[in-house]
């Protein structure tokens, strides 16, 4: 199974904008393209654990409100450094996905981390109750 069958629903729709974001990052940055550069693909594969195991699952708040802070601090600046190059150029190539980005960055935080909840946990969680 391709890594990113594992996530779903929000999950798989943040990991696609990010994707997204990141080709048109490593276009202009790397002259290569996503799925061929090596530096883009680590960020890539990060970024689909931390969506994996974030503890919001699919109530998940986006990245730059959540208050959990998953992302080690040379990934994190990454993450940065792509969005602010990235997302004022989403608007064209990915009118909804851009959008939907906007609206969700509007939801409120939930009060609570939730517990087991993760995009991880509930496919484990599945597997011993097979
Ligand atoms: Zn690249």
């Amino acid at each position: 199974m391709a890594e990113h069958e594992l996530l779903s629903g929000k999950l798989l729709r943040e990991y696609n904008t990010i994707l997204a974001m990141v080709e048109i990052y490593c276009k202009a940055h790397h002259q290569s393209k996503a799925s061929e550069c090596q530096e883009c693909q680590e960020f890539l594969e990060y970024a689909h654990t931390r969506l994996d195991r974030c503890p919001y699952g699919q109530i998940k708040p986006t990245c730059n409100k959540c208050p959990v802070h998953c992302y080690k601090p040379h990934m994190k600046a990454k993450a940065r450094e792509i969005m602010v190059f990235s997302g004022p150029k989403m608007l064209l190539p990915h009118p909804i996905m851009a959008i939907r980005h906007l609206f969700s960055e509007r939801t409120p935080v939930p009060e609570t981390v939730p517990v087991e909840f993760s995009n991880r946990h509930i496919r484990k969680n599945r597997k011993n109750h097979a």
